[in-house]
């Protein structure tokens, strides 16, 4: 009961109640009030032609018969005729007839009451006054009230107004009842949705309004979806990842155990170089949650970039060099300063580095390039080596996204090292996109806000 006294469609139906008696109560004072005037006005009229005719009649008569001789009967018959008492007076103003005489009445010699003496004028002479009474007479049939046609108006009124009321209650009724049912039906999508069934959706309306919340449900219900989905794979990526190293640690540890492989400096490496991997996989992971969840903190400061550059390339350098690949970097001078955490940024460009290194062949090149913008500082990191298709280069700065798929997990990366970049990078404020030509090498760019652009951008 309380649900029905809150839903929208009983509201609906209320307010229509309301609106219609407001309009009914209004229509009918309005009218009431005009009704009433006009039939005042329409009385008064009819009152004065009837005093003109009768003037005319008692004119007619004076002129016929050139006097007032025999008027009484005349007026009586027109004083039943029109049921009101009428006088005549002479020029001198001595009653001559009085229709009243004869009519039961005491015979009053004085005009009625309530009237006025018209002029009975035979050419330019008066020769005497015609006095109609304003009462209806006792004993004549009588006149129909125009005051009743305003209360019969009005009850008119109200009875098509309460059957209009009931039939537009209905209508409501049912339009609300047909209107509401895609929003019944969202509310019990949205009440699935809440209980965990991610693939539910919304029907669509033709309601603009409704249709418009059907797809916003939609939407809202295909991200959820889509980020359940990730999360999922996610765990599953993770623990798959974890595991290669960590078995592979198991695998040594057993062998040596069971006497099947000696404990030698070898092995030692074998199983120290896993443990690595394992530790970076970590701190990578680590990293990524860091910056995914926006609490890594950077220890910016303003800094020459060509020097944190300089110091990644050499870095890598020996790597390039026992790959017989040529390693260069070209950066203009006087550089503006950037804002930065030197340490980040030197991550960045180590990881397109190694890739760099990794992905191209003996004797190729890799070279990095600076370009001082208006208001960034590009940086641009081109090889020589494989490339990557088209198709793959949307998906490369997802997470564990590797290109060759088969590629074993040990020999390489876990496909975090690009989405790393990308976090680091925009959590400075900039961004980094990758072109390439399959089988003529690779170009990844990164773009960071420089000079007093710098410290308005990003910040974490
Ligand atoms: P990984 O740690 O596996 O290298 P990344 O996130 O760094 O992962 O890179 C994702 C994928 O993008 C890699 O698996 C690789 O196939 C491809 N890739 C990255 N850099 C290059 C490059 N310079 N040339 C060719 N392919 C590349």
């Amino acid at each position: 009961m309380r649900n029905l006294f809150f839903s929208v469609q009983f509201r609906l139906v209320v307010a229509f109640t309301m609106v219609l008696a407001l309009t009914l109560g209004s229509v009918s004072v309005y009218l009431k009030y005009t009704a009433q005037r006009e039939v005042e006005h329409f009385e008064r009229e009819f009152e004065e032609v009837r005093d003109i005719r009768v003037e005319q009649l008692v004119a007619q008569y004076y002129s016929d018969r050139l006097g007032w001789a025999e008027l009484q009967p005349v007026l009586e018959q027109a004083a039943n005729l029109f049921g009101r008492r009428i006088v005549v007076t002479n020029q001198h103003g001595d009653i001559v007839a009085d229709s009243h005489r004869r009519m039961g009445g005491p015979g009053l010699m004085f005009a009625p009451p309530n009237s006025r003496f018209r002029p009975i004028l035979s050419g330019d002479n008066q020769v005497g006054s015609v006095a109609v009474g304003s009462t209806l007479l006792s004993d004549v049939v009588p006149e129909p009230q125009f005051s009743s046609l305003v209360s019969a108006l009005n009850r008119s009124l109200l009875w098509a107004g309460l059957a209009a009321g009931a039939g537009g209650i209905l209508l409501v009724s049912l339009l609300s009842q047909r209107m509401l049912v895609p929003l019944r039906s969202l509310t019990s999508a949205a009440k699935r949705l809440g209980e965990g069934n991610l693939a539910e959706r919304a029907a669509p309306s033709s309601l603009s309004e409704i249709g418009r919340l059907s797809t916003t449900f939609n939407t809202m219900a295909e991200n959820l979806q889509r980020a359940e989905r990730q999360r999922r794979d996610l765990v599953a990526d993770v623990a798959h990842e974890l595991r290669t190293p960590l078995s592979n640690i198991q695998g040594y540890l057993e062998a040596v155990k069971d006497g099947v492989l000696t404990p030698d400096s070898t092995t030692i490496e074998t199983i120290y170089q896993q443990a690595l991997h394992l530790s970076d996989l970590i701190e990578d992971l680590r990293l990524l949650a860091l910056t995914e969840a926006g609490r890594l903190s950077l220890n910016r400061h303003p800094c020459a970039i060509e020097e944190v550059l300089d110091g990644a390339v050499e870095a890598v350098r020996p790597r390039a060099e026992a790959k017989g690949i040529a390693l260069s970097l070209e950066s203009p001078s006087g550089l503006a300063h950037v804002l930065i955490d030197r340490t980040r940024i030197a991550q960045v460009l180590g990881n397109l580095l190694d890739n760099a290194i990794f992905h191209t062949p003996q004797s190729g090149s890799v070279a990095v390039t600076v370009e001082d913008r208006e208001s960034t500082v590009k940086v641009t990191v081109t090889d020589s080596g494989e490339g990557i298709p088209a198709e793959e280069l949307p998906n490369i700065f997802e997470r564990f996204y590797r290109v060759d798929h088969s590629r074993a997990r040990t020999t390489g990366g876990a496909g975090l090292g690009l989405t790393i970049a990308r976090q680091l990078v925009e959590a400075h404020g900039g961004r980094i996109s990758a072109q390439s030509e399959p089988g003529h090498g690779s170009s990844f760019t990164f773009e960071l806000p420089s000079g007093e652009h710098a410290g308005d951008q990003g910040g974490l």
